[in-house]
C-alpha cells in the first residue's frame, strides 16, 4: 500500500533510524474495546499500519482494557474485523490484560522506590487537594506511608479487602508540578467487577496512564503514536518508563484528531445514540463508525484514501463530510455496474405499443469500463417513471414529461404525453403516451432532438426494491475541541441536533435483470448516486439498498 506522502512523524522515524536512535520501527493501534472503531479511529490505523509498512516495521493490534466496567467481547471482535476489512494485518495481537501481573509487580517496584503510595482519600478529595492551574496541589496526609505499610495495604488492595473507591495507588512525584498530570496521579484503583479477560481474578485494575506506557514498553513499541489530548501526559509516560526501570523505551508522539463535520466523533456519544434507538445499531449507515460505513456502502478504498488525504499534522482538523463522499464516488465511478431504478413510481401506459408484446433492450453496464458488457433490459406497453419527472403543469425550463411534450427514455423510445389520467381526489395516477418505434435508441436517429431523458422500468417485469436515503445524522455540529468544558457544553446539546429526517425509506422497483444480486453488491442508479445492497434488511422478497452518496456535489478536492 502507498503511504509514501511526509508528514512530521515519518520525519521523525526516519531520522531515529538514520541516526541510530532506533534500529526498526514498531507501532501499535491501541483501542479501547468499549465501543465499535469510528473513521477517526481509521486516521490512526492507517498512521500506524502504514508507517510501519513503510519502514518494514512491524504493528500490534493491542486491546486497552483496563476498565472492566466499559469492555465486552463484542467490541474486541468488532474491532478486529473492521481492522481487517480496512485491509490492514495485524504482527501480534495482545491485551492489556495479558499484562497485568507485570503492571503490579512494576507497581511494587516504585512502591519499593519509594515513588508510589497508597491513599485513603475519596475522588472527590484528591480532586480538591489536586490544585489548579493557578495554585498548586496540596499533600495527602497519607503521602508519607513508610514503604512496609505501602506493600502490606496494595497487597491487601488486590486481595480484595478494600470496597471500590476506598483506597488508591498513587504515584509519588509531585504535587506542586505546573502540569497537573504529575501531581501524583492515581495509578491503581479497586473495581470489583468481571473484567471480560481476566474474569475475576483482578479486583485492582491499572489507570490508563500507568498501563499504556508499560504496554508500550512490554512491546517493544518504538514509536507511540496517539492524538494531541495526551500531549500534556507524555511528562507522565515518560516518568512511568524510566521509574519502572522498562528496558525499551518508547517515544510517545501525538497528531491531531481527526473529525469531520455533520457528525459525532467519540465512543460515548456513539453509544448513547445506539443505547437511546436513535439509530438501528452501530452498524447503522448513518453512524461513522467504520462497520456504518461498510453498511452503507463505502469501501476500504475510499476510506483510506480519505483518511490520507487529510493529512497528518499536529492541528485537529475539521474535515466536511463532502470530502469523504467525493473518495467513496471516486473508487466506484469505474466499479459500480450502471442501472435504472424507480424510487418514486408513477405508472406510464403506452398505449400504441403492442400489449402483449416484450423486448429486450441492451446498454452498458459502464460506459465508461466497455470491458464490463452489456445487460438486457425488458421494455413493454406499461412502464414506471419517477413522480418528479412528470408535472401537469410545469415551470419554464422543465424539460421532462408534460401534457404535449416528448421526451427520451434512456436505453429506449421517445415518448410523447397525451393524456393525464387522476383519481377522485385530483391527483395523477397514470399516464398515457404514444412512442415512435423510429426513435429506437442505438439506431442512430437523428430525425429530431428532445431536452430530457427519463429512467423508468418495465411495470410487468420489474422487481421491487426499498430504497433507503441518508441526510446527516447531526446538524449544525459545532467543532468538536479538545478540552474539557467545550466537551460539557456539547454534552448537554449534541442530542438536541440529531437530524429527525436522517432516513428516508421508499417503496420502488428495479430492474429485472438484477434477480441474484448480493448483500453489499453496489450500483450506480441512473440520476439518484451509488447504492449498496444491505446486508441486514434485505430479504427473498425484497431488495434493501442503501444510497452511499448522489452523483454530484459541489465539492471540490484542493
Ligand atoms: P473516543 O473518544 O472515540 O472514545 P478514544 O481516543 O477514547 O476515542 P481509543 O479506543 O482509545 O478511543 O482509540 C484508539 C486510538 O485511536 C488512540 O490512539 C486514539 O488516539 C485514536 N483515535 C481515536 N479517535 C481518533 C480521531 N478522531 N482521530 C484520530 N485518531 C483517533
Ligand atoms: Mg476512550
Amino acid at each position: 500500500m502507498e503511504h509514501n506522502s511526509s508528514n512530521f512523524i515519518r520525519s521523525i522515524i526516519k531520522e531515529d533510524l538514520e541516526t541510530g536512535k532506533r534500529e526498526n520501527v514498531y507501532t501499535r493501534f491501541p483501542p479501547e474495546p468499549n465501543g465499535y472503531l469510528h473513521i477517526g479511529h481509521a486516521k490512526s490505523i492507517v498512521i500506524n499500519f502504514g508507517l510501519a509498512d513503510d519502514f518494514n516495521g512491524k504493528t500490534n493490534l493491542r486491546f486497552d482494557d483496563t476498565n472492566p466496567l466499559k469492555e465486552d467481547k463484542e467490541y474486541v471482535d468488532a474491532i478486529k474485523e473492521d481492522v481487517a476489512w480496512l485491509g490492514y494485518e495485524w504482527d501480534g495481537m495482545f491485551f492489556a490484560s495479558d499484562y497485568f501481573e507485570e503492571m503490579y509487580n512494576r507497581a511494587i517496584l516504585l512502591i519499593k522506590k519509594g515513588k508510589a503510595y497508597v491513599d485513603d482519600l475519596s475522588a472527590d478529595e484528591i480532586r480538591e487537594y489536586r490544585g489548579t492551574l493557578k495554585e498548586p496541589g496540596k499533600e495527602s496526609p497519607h503521602r508519607a506511608r513508610s514503604i512496609e505499610e505501602n506493600l502490606d495495604l496494595f497487597d491487601r488492595m488486590r486481595k480484595g479487602e478494600f470496597a471500590n473507591g476506598e483506597k488508591v495507588l498513587r504515584a509519588k512525584i509531585d504535587m506542586s508540578s505546573p502540569n497537573i498530570n504529575l501531581r501524583d496521579p492515581v495509578i491503581y484503583r479497586v473495581a470489583h467487577a468481571t473484567h471480560h479477560n481476566t474474569g475475576d481474578k483482578w479486583c485492582i485494575y491499572p489507570m490508563y496512564a500507568f498501563a499504556h506506557p508499560l504496554e508500550d514498553a512490554i512491546e517493544g513499541i518504538t514509536h507511540s503514536l496517539c492524538t494531541t489530548e495526551f500531549e500534556d501526559q507524555r511528562p507522565l509516560y515518560n516518568w512511568v518508563v524510566e521509574e519502572c526501570e522498562m528496558d525499551n523505551k518508547p517515544q510517545q508522539i501525538e497528531f491531531g484528531r481527526l473529525n469531520i463535520t455533520n457528525t459525532v466523533m467519540s465512543k460515548r456519544k456513539l453509544k448513547q445514540l445506539v443505547d437511546e434507538k436513535f439509530v438501528d445499531g452501530w452498524d447503522d449507515p448513518r453512524m461513522p463508525t467504520i462497520s456504518g460505513l461498510r453498511r452503507k456502502g463505502y469501501t476500504p478504498e475510499a476510506i483510506r484514501e480519505f483518511v490520507k488525504e487529510t493529512g497528518v499534522s499536529k492541528g485537529s482538523g475539521l474535515v466536511d463530510e463532502m470530502m469523504l463522499e467525493h473518495f467513496v464516488r471516486e473508487d466506484l465511478k469505474l466499479k459500480a455496474p450502471r442501472t435504472m431504478g424507480i424510487l418514486k413510481p408513477l405508472k406510464v401506459v403506452i398505449t400504441n405499443y403492442p400489449e402483449d408484446q416484450v423486448e429486450m433492450l441492451e446498454a452498458e453496464i459502464n460506459p465508461e469500463v466497455p470491458e464490463m458488457g452489456t445487460r438486457q433490459i425488458p421494455f413493454s406497453r406499461e412502464i414506471y417513471i419517477e413522480q418528479e419527472d412528470f408535472m401537469e403543469d410545469p415551470p419554464k425550463k422543465y424539460f421532462r414529461l408534460f401534457p404535449g411534450n416528448e421526451v427520451r427514455l434512456k436505453h429506449a423510445y421517445f415518448i410523447k404525453c397525451e393524456d393525464v389520467i387522476k383519481d377522485e381526489d385530483g391527483n395523477v395516477v397514470e399516464i398515457h403516451c404514444t412512442y415512435d418505434p423510429e426513435t429506437k435508441s442505438g439506431t442512430g436517429f437523428t430525425g429530431r432532438k428532445v431536452k430530457g431523458t427519463l429512467h423508468w422500468v418495465d411495470a410487468k417485469n420489474a422487481l421491487p426494491a426499498e430504497f433507503r436515503l441518508y441526510e446527516p445524522l447531526i446538524v449544525e455540529n459545532e467543532k468538536e475541541e479538545d478540552g474539557e468544558v467545550q466537551e460539557e457544553a456539547e454534552e448537554k446539546t449534541f442530542l438536541d441536533h440529531v437530524n429527525p429526517h436522517s432516513l428516508e425509506v421508499l417503496q420502488g422497483f428495479i430492474e429485472p435483470n438484477m434477480d441474484s444480486i448480493q448483500a453489499h453488491d453496489k450500483f450506480q442508479f441512473f440520476r439518484h448516486g451509488y447504492f449498496n445492497v444491505d446486508p441486514k434488511h434485505t430479504t427473498q422478497e425484497k431488495t434493501v439498498f442503501n444510497r452511499i452518496v448522489s452523483l454530484k456535489s459541489s465539492f471540490k478536492l484542493k
